[in-house]
Parts: structure tokens; sequence; C-alpha cells
């Protein structure tokens, strides 16, 4: 039965099946047997086996690469996007309203006002900017 390939090409086509065959084990199970190869070069080796045994577990292995997490369609690009602008403006927002908060409360005036504001702002900047790196993958997928 000739294996289609194609039928396993998976959507990012960063991983793309290569079976090669295994001389020890065939020569040990008397039958031609293959171990699957990942174009990722990310594939944990496998037990050798039929070309279907080795396909499964390179889709086993892309199944661990591309969780549902990760998946392309849970919302459209825009919408993530826009998701994560809103969610970046919060943490901005809500740093720099505590800023203002904290001088208020320690009636900080001046450099020091200016300070805590500074901070505020410097915060804000940080909270974002972890939080793009923290959901970056299910923003956009990984190109790894
Ligand atoms: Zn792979």
């Amino acid at each position: 039965m000739p294996v289609r390939l194609d039928r396993f090409a998976i959507d990012d086509g960063h991983h793309s099946p290569r079976l090669i065959p295994d001389e020890d084990a065939s020569s040990a199970a008397g039958a031609a047997r293959f171990r699957a190869t990942c174009s990722c070069g990310r594939m944990p080796r496998h037990r050798p086996g039929s070309p279907e045994e080795a396909l499964a577990a390179h889709r086993a292995h892309v199944d661990t690469r591309l969780g549902p997490s990760r998946g392309p369609v849970w919302l459209p690009l825009e919408a993530r996007l826009v998701l994560l602008l809103v969610g970046c403006f919060a943490l901005f927002a809500s740093s720099l309203l505590g800023s203002t908060a904290v001088t208020r409360y320690l009636h900080a005036t001046g450099a020091a006002s200016l300070s805590i504001r500074a901070s505020g702002v410097l915060v804000g900047f940080l909270a974002a900017a972890s939080l793009m790196v923290a959901v970056r993958r299910y923003i956009a997928p990984t190109r790894s």
C-alpha cells in the first residue's frame, strides 16, 4: 500500500515527515522497518516500524508541537491582536492610574511625584511587554 505523504502535510509547513529505512531493525525483523524524522529536526527518536507506524509517531510529535491552544482558528487573527492590544492598554492604564493614586496617597509633589509617575509608566511598559511575550504563541503560530 503506497503511503501518501501529502495527507500528513502540516499547516505551517515546518513539520513534514521523512521516512528513513532502519537497517538494523529491518534485518532483525526480516522486513523493511522505518523511522520517521521531522523537517523541524526536533522529533524524538521512536521505535522503527512500518511506514504507517513511523508516520503515526510523526503525527504524535506534531500534535505535541501544535497543541489546540496554538491552533490557528480559536479566534481570527485580527480579534486576537485586538485582544492583545486591549490587554496591553489595560495593563498600561492601570499602572498609570496606580502611580497617580500612589502620588496622591503620599501627597508627593514635584520631583517625587514625577519619579513615581515615571516608574508607573515603566511598570506599564514592562507589564505590557511581558504580556506580549507570554501570549505570543497564542496570538500567532510560532515560526520555529
Ligand atoms: Zn516537527
